[in-house]
């Protein structure tokens, strides 16, 4: 859909013009899969695909709600702006205008405002169609509210966290920082290696010589629910207790694969002592890819996402057999330097570094053992590293 097309939708839900067009990505982190919560780096980037909102304020001390993408419309007081009931898809937008009040109390909301959103990341696939809309939202509110930084940098880190907050307590979501990070300040042909814990960042440039990035959905019903990922979470908290009786620390990634020959006799806890593995091995894997791309080192960096997956499936264990089959598939491949599950896990979508002339044989056989092995369809997307959020119009 082109921003044109978008302005005649919006003159004919509104019956008159958008004022401004802002667009925020989705994201795929390449590598450091539940690295973020055990403080330590993630490597996203953003995609060229995302949301869109077109915004006029309106006379009627009213926030009137609309996508293209869901049936629902919302019609919320300024009065009476709080979490709304029943999943309603307006909480992510809601939540945004909601916190910048809060966070930022010299920001003021002058009017109602008309809004539209439309969205292009595939839904449900976990490449973050929700941080999409919250960034999108934290950067036009910020602006209308009349409350933004000269230092973009800090700007852009602020519209993350305000994307957060409000998935946080407006979806229920208890989310780390990295999604929203990544389309708040993605930039064209670069990954963002971030430390989730201090949001120490950098841009590191991701130059593909005749090799796409393909993200595979795997349409899986399955998700990493809250249990699971909590189950994780308490795993490696056990673990940080019981390493730090022979070595203090206050994060498992604070340990090099070094170190973790030192301690990992003092973990009693079996399960624990493989999520403490699989976040040490994971850690020192994301920075070596880093080092690996910074030095064209590409083939590397395709190795080291396929034992990423590997370390997910054995010592993690949130792959699942639809993710597996697509990654074990496509290591099948030959011009595939790298495949691994990105996201929480079990569902979602895979990522692989593909070299353009095998990226049809690479859909043809992978998208044909998936169907074979599990029964359902997978679904292909060549992706385009984008720049993060920005006012279009
Ligand atoms: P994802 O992994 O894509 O972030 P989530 O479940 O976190 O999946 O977020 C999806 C939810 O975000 C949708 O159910 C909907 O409520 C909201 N959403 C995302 N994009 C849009 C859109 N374009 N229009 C309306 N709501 C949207
Ligand atoms: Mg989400």
């Amino acid at each position: 859909m082109t921003t044109q097309e978008m302005n005649q939708a919006f003159e004919q839900a509104y019956g008159r013009k958008a004022e401004k067009i802002f667009f925020a990505p989705g994201r795929v982190n390449l590598i450091g899969e539940h690295t973020d919560y055990n403080g330590g780096c993630v490597f996203p980037c953003a995609l060229s695909f995302g949301a869109w909102l077109l915004i006029a304020p309106n006379a009627d001390k009213v926030l009137r709600f609309k996508s293209l993408n869901m049936p629902q419309e919302y019609s919320i007081q300024l009065s009476a702006i709080s979490p709304q009931p029943d999943r309603a898809w307006c909480n992510y937008a809601l939540g945004c205008i909601d916190i910048i009040t809060r966070r930022h109390p010299e920001a003021k909301l002058q009017s109602g405002y008309d809004l539209l959103y439309f969205g292009n990341v595939p839904a449900g696939a976990g490449l973050s169609s929700s941080a999409a809309m919250e960034v999108v939202t934290a950067r036009a509110f910020t602006e209308e509210m009349g409350w933004t930084l000269a230092d973009d940098k800090k700007y852009r880190t602020e519209l993350a966290l305000i994307g957060q907050a409000c998935e946080h307590e407006y979806a229920g979501v208890m989310c780390g920082v990295m999604d929203q990070f990544a389309s708040a300040q993605g930039k064209k042909d670069h990954a963002i290696y971030l430390n989730c814990d201090t949001l120490e960042f950098e841009h590191v440039p991701v130059k593909l010589d005749g090799i796409k990035v393909v993200i595979t959905n795997t349409h899986s019903p399955h998700h990493l629910d809250s249990g699971a990922y909590n189950d994780r979470v308490r795993q490696c908290h056990t673990a940080v207790e019981q390493i730090s009786k022979v070595k203090p620390i206050k994060f498992l990634a604070e340990l090099t694969p070094e170190d973790w020959e030192q301690v990992e006799g003092a973990i009693t806890d079996p399960i624990a002592k493989k999520r403490a593995r699989h976040v040490v091995g994971e850690v020192a894997r994301t920075a070596q890819a880093v080092e690996a791309l910074k030095q064209g080192k590409i083939e590397l960096f395709g190795e080291l996402m396929t034992a990423s997956h590997v370390s997910l499936r054995d010592d993690y264990e949130v792959t699942g057999k639809e993710l597996d089959t697509l990654a074990e598939a496509a290591w099948q491949v030959e011009g595939v330097l790298g495949s691994r599950m990105t996201g929480g896990g079990f569902g979602g979508c895979t990522v692989s570094l593909v070299r353009d002339e095998a990226i049809e044989t690479f859909k043809a056989f992978v998208g044909k053992e998936y169907e074979e092995k599990t029964g359902l369809k997978a679904d292909f997307y060549v992706a385009e590293i984008g720049d993060g959020v920005m006012r279009l119009e």
